[in-house]
């Protein structure tokens, strides 16, 4: 990246509310057919024009193709029967109606792809997809094929790493895996989990990422983390394994969250991706606020190695609160570039 401290989001922006009805996950789509698919395109356009302006340097769709970030690729596998749902614990936090893993999964077709080179057609500047990590994957399904989560997530990898070369081929420069389950289940992302990320990524020569994450502000996840006490060290458990891995970028969560920033240094030699953007309140940080949690994070990761982003997507905020945090994003980082090269 030739820009110092290039700023990019975790990934989802709000939908136009002519699109999918807004601050809601899995929201229902209002077009269908061909305008549904214009209205994508036109809705991917608006975000990438805001991403622009608030001066963005890695520009990513805000997922407004998709209606969320794991179920609507997995709609697009076969194996998979969407219809016959069993009620699961999902990250060990919620209860949720799941789909069934009925047979072998494949992908038939690619996914994302022509999203992706429609993505690619409106910006010159660096573009990042995001995709489900294979262990957040197992983790939304009720597995009565293979009965393994080990084993669903090695399918899940390979059918991931066929996706990931055609968005690569597509131009994509960072290739985002969002891996929350990482934050939960430790061992077994220590013994399965980190090496079926990896899996996915074989053979790409460009960037990789992984997003870990409290999650989205959603009730669930915001009464689970008054749980969690006032440290949150759960990035010890996988860092050390992460900081051996052959994934290029680790996005986590900073502004806000009770993750001791010192962390970090477990990653070191990492590229960083962190989050200096609450995005379970609704208060838009100021400039200031965003180069604080910069500068703070400089203690701990070098300088050409810092991505400030945002703690997680902004899906279910409201669209004017989102473009207000993407601008302090942009005027944050901004500040602490300016120090940097003074
Ligand atoms: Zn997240």
């Amino acid at each position: 990246m030739t820009t110092l401290l290039p700023t990019s989001t975790a990934g989802s922006l709000p939908k136009p509310s002519w699109l999918a009805e807004p601050e809601k996950l899995w929201s229902p789509w209002k077009l269908e057919g061909e305008e549904l698919v214009a209205g994508k395109q036109d809705a991917l356009r608006l975000a990438v024009e805001d991403q622009r302006q608030a001066g963005i340097t890695i520009v990513g769709d805000g997922e407004q193709t998709r209606q969320h970030f794991v179920t609507t690729f997995i709609e697009h596998l076969s194996g998979v029967d969407f219809e016959k749902r069993e009620t699961v614990r999902i990250r060990n936090r919620y209860d949720a109606s799941v789909p069934t893993v009925v047979g072998a999964v494949s992908r038939p077709n690619s996914v994302f792809v022509e999203d992706a080179k429609f993505l690619r057609a409106q910006t010159d500047q660096p573009i990042k997809w995001t995709l489900p990590g294979p262990m957040t994957m197992i983790d939304t399904l009720y597995d009565a094929h293979y009965r393994s989560r080990e084993r669903l997530a090695w399918e899940f990898a390979q059918i991931l790493n066929q996706e990931a070369r055609e968005l690569e081929a597509a131009g994509v420069d960072i290739i985002q895996f969002d891996e929350p389950a990482f934050n939960v289940f430790f061992d077994e992302a220590n013994d399965w989990g980190i090496a079926t990320l990896e899996k996915a990524t074989e053979g790409l020569k460009c960037e990789t990422a992984v997003h870990i994450c409290y999650g989205y502000g959603i009730k669930a996840n915001t009464d689970w983390k008054k749980t969690l006490g006032a440290e949150w060290r759960q990035y010890e458990e996988t860092f050390p394994n992460l900081q051996k891995s052959k994934i290029d970028i680790i996005s986590l969560e900073c502004h806000h969250s009770h993750v001791p920033m010192d962390l970090i240094e477990l990653i070191r030699g990492k590229k960083v991706m962190v989050g200096a953007i609450d995005v379970a309140s609704d208060t838009v940080e100021t400039a200031e606020e965003v180069a604080d949690t910069l500068r703070r994070a400089l203690q701990f990761v070098d300088a050409d190695k810092l991505y400030p982003s945002t703690n997680c997507g902004m899906a279910p905020l409201s669209r004017h609160v989102a473009r207000g945090k993407l601008y302090a994003l942009g005027a944050g980082a901004a500040i602490v570039r300016k120090e940097l090269s003074a």
